[in-house]
């Protein structure tokens, strides 16, 4: 796996794009600028690395558009030593993004063959994260509260299990919607046990399947 100057140079342009497209960020930007984001790919995609857009990864699923992955990451808030869960590890892109942001990251997925892929590509890369297979639509109490939890699938609503596990003053950024489309929603539990809820623009996502999520086919 090499990180050349050309692959620099063209993270460093996608991150100028994203810029453009709203993303303010600095220390998001950073560390969008810092995860060589073409080691996701196989050698014949490589030219896709540095698009803005989703790309797949196998086993029907894919990898966030670089400005999804933005905007998700800008809407949590983290700081250092925040405890992160993110439902839907996937290729493991996301996750590196948000244990740059210095968080400490518990991150689960379904489906079994991308969960181990993951795992030992993101460990390679020096990312030891804490990673579980199963079904995040119940979020992972075992290790709750989190600081923050980030949804990286479409969901039909906001499953309570997850509300439940966040700490007050805690963050949940989930999108929810039909198959098609879905908005961006953050919901913030108030330090009295309250919550607030913000809508932000439709993105289109795979959907969030298992107990809260839409039925599976397996
Ligand atoms: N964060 C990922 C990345 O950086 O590559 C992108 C994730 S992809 C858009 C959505 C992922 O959510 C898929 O890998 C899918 O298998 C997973 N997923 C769907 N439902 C899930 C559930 N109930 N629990 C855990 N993972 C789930």
């Amino acid at each position: 796996m090499i990180d050349s100057y050309k692959h620099r140079g063209l993270r460093r342009s996608l991150v100028n794009k994203l810029k453009g497209k709203g993303i303010d960020d600095a220390i998001v930007l950073e560390a969008l600028g810092r995860v060589p984001r073409h080691f996701f790919f196989s050698p014949e995609f490589l030219g896709h690395a540095y698009q803005d857009k989703a790309f797949p990864i196998g086993e029907g699923q894919t990898i966030s558009q670089p400005y999804t992955v933005a905007f998700q990451t800008m809407l949590l808030q983290i700081k250092k030593g925040d405890k992160v869960l993110e439902i839907g590890t996937g290729s493991g892109y996301q996750c590196c993004i948000l244990m740059e942001l210095g968080a400490d990251v518990y991150t689960i997925e379904y489906n079994k063959s991308l969960f181990q892929k993951a795992k030992s590509f993101l460990i390679k890369m020096g990312y030891n994260a804490q990673f579980f297979m199963g079904d995040g639509s119940k979020g992972l109490k075992t290790f709750s509260p989190y600081d923050a939890i980030l949804v990286t699938a479409g969901a039909p609503t906001v499953p309570k299990s997850l509300i439940e596990q966040l700490k007050p003053g805690g963050r949940l950024v989930i999108p929810v919607g039909n198959d098609k489309s879905q908005k961006m929603i953050r919901i913030e539990k108030t330090m009295d046990g309250k919550f607030t809820k913000e809508e932000f623009a439709n993105f289109s996502f795979v959907p969030l399947v298992g107990e809260f999520g839409w039925k599976s086919s397996k």
